[in-house]
C-alpha cells in the first residue's frame, strides 16, 4: 500500500477541496467493481459537500447493477453510448477527474481521447498491473487488494471525514463498496486478502445490508441466463489437451437467448471448477470485434495470455481483451481454431517465461 500514506492523500484531499466541477469515470463496459467504485466516490463527494459531481461511463449500467442507482445520482450519470455530445462536454469542462478503475486511459475506449487532452488535474485509483502514472496528477495503483472499490475504500478510510472509522461513510459509498468487492471477488471465491475481510467486517458492522446486496446479484437473473449456461455447459464448453477450456458465443445465439451485458457475468469461471482445466476463456462476438474473457489458476498468467494474444491484460488470473474482425480472425467462425493454436502454443511456450 506503499501509495496510500499521509502525503498523498492529503493531496487527494486538497485537490477535491480545489476543484469546482469534479467527473468520475471508470472503463469501458462497466462492471460491478467499477460501477461500485464511481458510486461510492460520487456520494463521498456529496457528503464533503461536493455537489455537481458527475459520473461519466462509456458504456450502460448493466441492470442488475441498479439497485445503487438513485434518482438523484441518475441525473449525475453521463452515459457515452447514449450521449455522446454531452459525456465528452462533462470531461473537457471539468477540472479534477477522478480515474477508478483502470490503468490507462485507452481502457475507457470512446472517452479516451478526451481524457487525454483535457486539462484538468487527473486523479487515478486503481488495482490493475502496469499503471500508466505519468498520465495522472496523482496516482493510487496496487494489485494487493481485491477490487478498486477496496482500495478506494482504504483511501478514504485515511481521509480527515472519514477519520478510520467505516460508519461515517456515506451509507450509500459503503453500499456501493461492499457490491464492488463482492463482484470483483466473486463473492468471496478469489483476490481475498487479509484486508478484504477487514473492510468486509467494518462495513457490516457500519450497517451494511450483504443480504440486500446477495439478492440483488445473485437471485435476479433472468430464466434465459439459467438455461444458457445448461446449454454452454452441456454442448459449446471444449476442453483442449492442454487444460484450456474455452466457450464462443456468437451474435445468433446471444439474440436467441436475449442475453444482456452482465447476463454471462460468471460463466467463465465455471470451467475451472473441473481438475484438468488450469485456463478458462470465453469469447462473445460484438460487432467488429470479439470480447475475449479470461480467468487462469495459480501458476498460469491470465494477464501474459491475454496481452500475448488477445489485446489485452488485467490481473494475473483474471483478465480480458478482444480480437478484431478481420485483423486478427476472418470472422467469429475462425476463433475456436485461433484459441486452439495460440493457447497451446502459450501453454507449452510463453507461460513460464
Ligand atoms: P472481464 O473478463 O471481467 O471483462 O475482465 C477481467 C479483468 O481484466 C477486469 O479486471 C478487467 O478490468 C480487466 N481487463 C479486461 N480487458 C482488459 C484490457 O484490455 N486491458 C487491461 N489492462 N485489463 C483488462
Ligand atoms: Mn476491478
Amino acid at each position: 500500500m506503499q501509495d496510500i500514506n499521509r502525503h498523498n492523500v492529503q493531496k487527494l484531499v486538497s485537490l477535491i477541496a480545489e476543484a469546482k466541477k469534479i467527473t468520475v469515470v471508470s472503463h469501458m463496459k462497466p462492471d460491478g467493481d467499477a460501477v461500485g467504485c464511481c458510486i461510492g466516490m460520487y456520494h463521498y463527494l456529496a457528503a464533503s459537500g461536493k455537489t455537481g459531481t458527475k459520473i461519466v461511463l462509456p458504456h450502460r449500467v448493466p441492470s442488475y447493477l441498479n439497485f445503487l442507482i438513485d434518482k438523484d445520482m441518475a441525473c449525475d450519470l453521463c452515459i457515452h453510448e447514449d450521449k455522446p455530445k454531452l459525456a465528452l462536454e462533462v470531461i473537457s469542462s471539468s477540472d479534477l477527474i477522478i480515474c477508478l478503475d483502470f490503468n490507462a486511459f485507452h481502457r475507457t475506449d470512446s472517452l479516451e481521447d478526451a481524457l487525454r487532452s483535457s486539462a484538468a488535474e487527473k486523479v487515478l485509483i486503481d488495482h490493475h498491473l502496469n499503471p500508466d502514472r505519468t498520465s495522472f496528477t496523482l496516482a493510487f495503483s496496487e494489485t494487493e487488494v481485491s477490487s478498486a472499490s477496496e482500495f478506494l475504500f482504504q483511501i478514504l478510510m485515511r481521509t480527515p471525514i472519514i477519520n478510520e472509522d467505516a460508519g461515517n461513510l456515506p451509507q450509500k459509498t459503503a453500499l456501493a463498496l461492499m457490491t464492488g468487492m463482492t463482484t470483483d471477488t466473486n463473492n468471496f471465491n478469489n483476490s481475498v486478502f487479509p484486508s478484504t475481510l477487514r473492510m468486509a467486517s467494518a462495513l457490516i458492522e457500519a450497517g451494511v445490508d450483504r443480504d440486500f446486496i446477495l439478492s440483488n446479484l445473485y437471485n435476479q437473473y433472468s430464466e434465459k441466463r439459467m438455461r444458457l449456461m445448461g446449454h454452454t455447459l452441456q454442448d459449446l464448453m471444449t476442453i483442449t489437451k492442454d487444460g484450456v477450456a474455452y466457450i464462443i458465443f456468437d451474435k445468433k445465439l446471444l439474440q436467441e437467448y436475449h442475453i444482456e451485458e452482465g447476463d454471462t457475468e460468471g460463466f467463465v469461471n465455471l470451467p475451472l471448477s473441473i481438475g484438468r482445466v488450469k485456463m478458462s476463456l470465453l469469447l462473445k462476438e460484438d460487432g467488429d470485434r470479439i470480447r475475449v474473457s479470461i480467468r487462469s489458476k495459480k501458476g498460469v498468467s491470465a494477464n501474459r495470455c491475454a496481452q500475448l494474444h488477445f489485446n489485452g491484460g488485467g490481473h494475473e488470473n483474471a483478465a480480458g481483451g478482444r480480437l478484431y474482425i478481420p485483423k486478427d480472425v476472418a470472422g467469429i467462425e475462425e476463433a475456436a481454431a485461433y484459441i486452439e493454436t495460440y493457447t497451446h502454443l502459450f501453454m507449452t511456450t510463453e507461460n513460464e517465461k
